[in-house]
């Protein structure tokens, strides 16, 4: 599989204002975050809400420009937000939102909210184009005359997705694109999306606080905390050995009826991205925090298992190798 988009080192600061005295306050949303996205593989993200995962997203599609750090789509960086080189890229990935509705216009029919993509891209337009990226994304062509309100919540999720199809996208990120429908609904675009994946070799960011749902559609899983990926790898490996004390306390959450241990209850304060503890920003929730983890921040580096890990005690060597 060949690299789409790399991201490295990117860093995303809000300025806020708090108090009556109206005092500044930044927020680091995203920390110095690197990922690397293939062709036709799925990257999943997952964390707490607040983590800076969508973010990340909207850095990755380059509808927000990073602080610092690049986003690479093809080793050219991306080009500067607003102009003609940004909206030719821009057609090549496209978003799912958590809301469909939202995502929708309430006031155009879906066939024309389908349709409007193409017509602003130059692409191949009418009602028989229309109607087979209503098919692809699981709709029936009458579906084109519809309204948002007129449709079911995962009909719309599937509208939402059959309009971001128009543009042929390359890169497909889905914020939470499950998270709003009913259960009966989720797995069914789950599988829609891997269905579209595997026909049209999409590369895609799945962004997600439900570790199940993530390892469904996933071929490689960033565990991201306070705008940091704190572990990266194989999603068979990720959750049934997690080396992060914060993936594993995310994994023991996951109810599984045949579970042996018991589930991991993070103490101390959520994390906050404006006030970022010092070293190892998980140290006021970690069980296993020393004295080390006060100071120094831990580098995401690999191990001889391939997966990528930012602990301190994630490194250490194996037994077996140091006999
Ligand atoms: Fe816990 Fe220290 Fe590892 Fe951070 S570096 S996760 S505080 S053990």
């Amino acid at each position: 599989m060949s690299v789409l988009l790399q991201a490295r080192d990117l860093v995303r600061l809000y300025r806020l204002r708090r108090g009556i005295f109206g005092r500044a306050v930044e927020l680091r949303a995203v920390d110095g975050l690197s990922l690397t996205l293939q062709r036709g593989r799925t990257l999943g993200l997952v964390g707490e809400s607040g983590c800076g995962k969508s973010t990340t997203g909207r850095l990755v599609l380059g509808l927000e420009a990073p602080d610092a750090g690049q986003v690479q789509v093809d080793g050219a960086p991306m080009p500067p937000i607003g102009g003609r080189a940004w909206r030719q890229q821009r057609a090549r990935m496209q978003m799912v939102f958590q809301d469909p509705l939202g995502a929708l216009d309430r006031r155009l029919s879906i066939g024309a909210q389908v349709e409007e993509p193409l017509i602003i891209h130059g692409l191949p337009a009418g009602p028989a184009r229309v109607a087979e990226l209503l098919m692809e994304a699981g709709l029936r062509p009458d579906h084109a005359q519809r309204y948002p309100h007129e449709l079911s919540g995962g009909q719309r999720q599937r509208a939402v997705l059959a309009r971001a199809l128009a543009t042929a996208p390359e890169l497909l990120v889905c914020d939470e694109p499950i998270s709003a429908l009913d259960v009966s609904i989720q797995a069914q675009v789950m599988n829609l999306l891997m269905e579209l994946q595997a026909r049209r070799g999409m590369a895609m960011l799945f962004i997600s606080h439900d570790l199940r749902a993530v390892r469904q559609v996933s071929h490689r899983i960033a565990v991201m905390y306070l705008g940091r990926i704190v572990e990266e790898g194989e999603p068979d490996e990720v959750l049934k050995t997690p080396a992060h004390p914060y993936a594993r306390a995310l994994v023991s959450a996951i109810p599984h009826p045949g579970r042996r241990g018991r589930r991991i209850l993070l103490t101390g304060d959520p994390p906050n991205p404006a006030d970022r503890p010092s070293g190892c920003a998980f140290h006021p929730r970690c069980a296993e925090a020393v004295a080390r983890c006060r100071t120094e921040a831990p580098v995401l580096r690999p191990r001889p298992d391939g997966r990528l890990v930012a602990c301190h005690l994630a490194h250490a060597p194996l037994l077996s190798q140091v006999a």
